[in-house]
């Protein structure tokens, strides 16, 4: 399923260079000039993400980001701010408006196209929201929750990640490359070893249950997350 992306911008300019650009990159892409028509959009399907441009006619962009975020409906969407003025982003570091990530007006398609990636696989996407199971072990992406055996396992954000691909991909050998686009994000620059670092912590809290024993590292290839051990 493609990933439907709302813009929300009132340069129509803009939009449909954004879109144009998205709908190359494999993404359906749906404009709305300001926040009437954004709502509207919305309440009919909601979108996985929104490019919010900060100075819109009527309601602003930073406005309707915390109106989104109230909204139970919309509180998960991530939202990517545009704004037109760099002297905007210290401004918007100030407000409490909930946005996951801003560029700063012109920017390339690229970026934001790196940028919207990264995103929705950070937020879990809709395909991975379903609680995954193994001997015992559960991991909830809604709740966040992780228990052995029914116990409650306390993990830090990048095991927790970690786990929930791992678990949502299991047999199969991933190379640290590969987890760190995945878990991490593409342009989030971390050296290799940091996988191994977040590995150990994660293998010291399945330990308690033997659950580490699942997670087996493959000789000069990377890991895996077997049934087998
Ligand atoms: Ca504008």
């Amino acid at each position: 399923m493609r990933a439907r992306i709302l813009i929300v911008e009132d340069e129509a300019s803009i939009r449909q260079m954004v879109c144009l650009a998205l709908g190359q990159a494999g993404f359906e892409c749906i404009e709305a000039n300001d926040v009437n028509e954004a709502q509207t959009t919305l309440l009919a399907q909601p979108p996985d993400l929104i490019l919010l441009d900060w100075m819109l006619p009527g309601v602003s962009g930073v406005e309707y980001a915390r109106r989104l975020r109230q909204e139970k409906l919309t509180r998960d969407i991530p939202v990517i701010m545009l704004t037109a003025r760099a002297e905007e982003e210290d401004k918007l570091r100030g407000f409490d408006s909930g946005i996951d990530d801003y560029l700063t007006k012109p920017f390339s398609t690229r970026e934001l196209i790196s940028r919207i990636k990264a995103l929705l696989r950070r937020s879990a996407p809709h395909t991975g929201e379903t609680t995954v199971e193994l001997d015992g072990l559960q991991l909830d992406p809604s709740s966040h929750r992780v228990t052995a055996g029914g116990k409650p396992l306390a993990l830090g954000p990048t095991e927790f990640r970690l786990l929930h691909f791992f678990m949502a991909h299991p047999e199969r050998v991933h190379t640290r490359e590969r987890l760190l686009n995945d878990v991490w994000g593409e342009n989030v620059y971390v050296e290799e070893r940091t996988v191994d670092v977040h590995i150990r912590r994660l293998r010291k809290a399945l330990a308690d249950s033997g659950h580490d024993r699942h997670l087996q590292t493959v000789r000069g290839s990377g890991y895996r997350f077997s049934h087998q051990h």
